[in-house]
């Protein structure tokens, strides 16, 4: 008896999912799993596919919450004995955060793909079709285990701890600045370049909801951060300048909220290197590491703030919370 691979694919919205609609001019979703699934012509050959409808939304209405109950989902799909692999079809807005997510609490060694599409298919040159075959690829690759969530999308592969969606409208939008991609799909051949960086899992199944981002610019005071602190926010992600310093007005807010016991986690608005106390003026890295500010390494700011949001489902415990992000 030849042996199968089964493959299912969580839908859950975004472009590759929708049409023009001719009374408003403009794109929502509106195509099913099946009206998706049979664009993606002659992929019977290589996988079975089973199709599990979560929800049809653009990417900007998905929740954190939302995003939680995918992950008990995939968890629970990819831990079936018949399945080889999982892809989870999604808007390309917030896809970045959804897939950290599940590459954080997902468990298993098995490939689980996230994929989008940046043309919707009343467009010329719809990518939701190739984007969907080279991911249903990816899942079936022997190679493409262990290396945790993998975003699959215009032929790369680039893993989710790593990757940011890069520009507005282009095929070639999701790019892993740091580091570059893992990775390419080249017909149905999965080619890996390099190994992932790093892999971490947090074990929880609830998260934090209250978890502000706030972005640094010249001038900032601690008015946003008080703010936060006042209507019940229990962690504040700092997006903050260069190296990981901040205007000398905001710490105050700062050094209130580690008083009153809320993770303060500082990364930097740059887009690639790390925060370091490497200053010491007031408002440098020095200063802040002093006040207890929690250092996010080189991830940006969306992706702190999914980390401490589930760090916070778990532990309140400051001590916990640095070593997670800092060791
Ligand atoms: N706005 C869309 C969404 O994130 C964009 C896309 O899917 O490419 O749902």
């Amino acid at each position: 008896m030849s042996y199968r691979n089964k493959v299912a694919i969580i839908f859950t919205g975004g472009t590759i999912s929708m049409k023009i609609d001719p009374r408003i001019h403009a794109a929502i979703p509106a195509l099913t799993s099946e009206e998706i699934m049979a664009m993606v012509t002659n992929i019977e050959k290589f996988a079975d596919i089973e199709i599990i409808n979560f929800t049809n939304v653009p990417s900007p209405h998905i929740t954190p919450d939302m995003m939680m109950d995918l992950s008990l989902l995939v968890n629970k799909t990819i831990n079936r004995d018949d399945i080889t692999g999982v892809v989870v079809t999604h808007g390309t807005d917030t896809l970045e955060e959804t897939a950290y997510l599940l590459d954080l609490t997902v468990d298993s060694i098995k490939p689980v793909i996230i994929v989008g599409a940046m043309r919707n298919s009343s467009e010329l040159g719809y990518d939701g079709s190739s984007n969907l075959s080279a991911a249903i690829c990816t899942a079936i690759s022997k190679n493409a285990r262990s290396k945790g969530v993998l975003v699959v999308m215009n032929n790369e592969v680039n893993a989710a701890s790593e990757v940011t969606k890069t520009n507005t409208l282009s095929l070639d939008t999701f790019k892993s600045p740091e580091f570059g991609p893992l990775g390419i799909v080249d017909n149905d051949e999965v080619i890996f370049y390099r190994d992932i960086v790093t892999k971490q899992h947090i074990d929880t199944q609830r998260l934090e909801n209250k978890v502000a981002l706030i972005k640094c610019a010249p001038g900032m005071e601690s008015d946003i951060i008080n703010f936060y602190i006042d209507n019940g926010y229990k962690g504040i992600v700092i997006e903050a300048l260069g190296r990981g310093n901040i205007p000398p007005e905001m710490v105050q807010g700062i050094q209130r909220a580690i008083n009153d016991n809320i993770p303060v986690v500082m990364v930097s608005r740059c887009p690639t290197g790390r925060v370091l106390d490497t200053y010491g003026y007031d408002g440098g890295g020095k200063h802040l590491r002093e006040l207890g500010v929690i250092f996010g390494k080189n991830l940006p700011g969306q992706k702190a703030r999914i980390k401490l949001m589930l760090i916070l489902g778990m532990t309140k415990d400051l001590e916990i919370i640095k070593k997670i992000f800092e060791d």
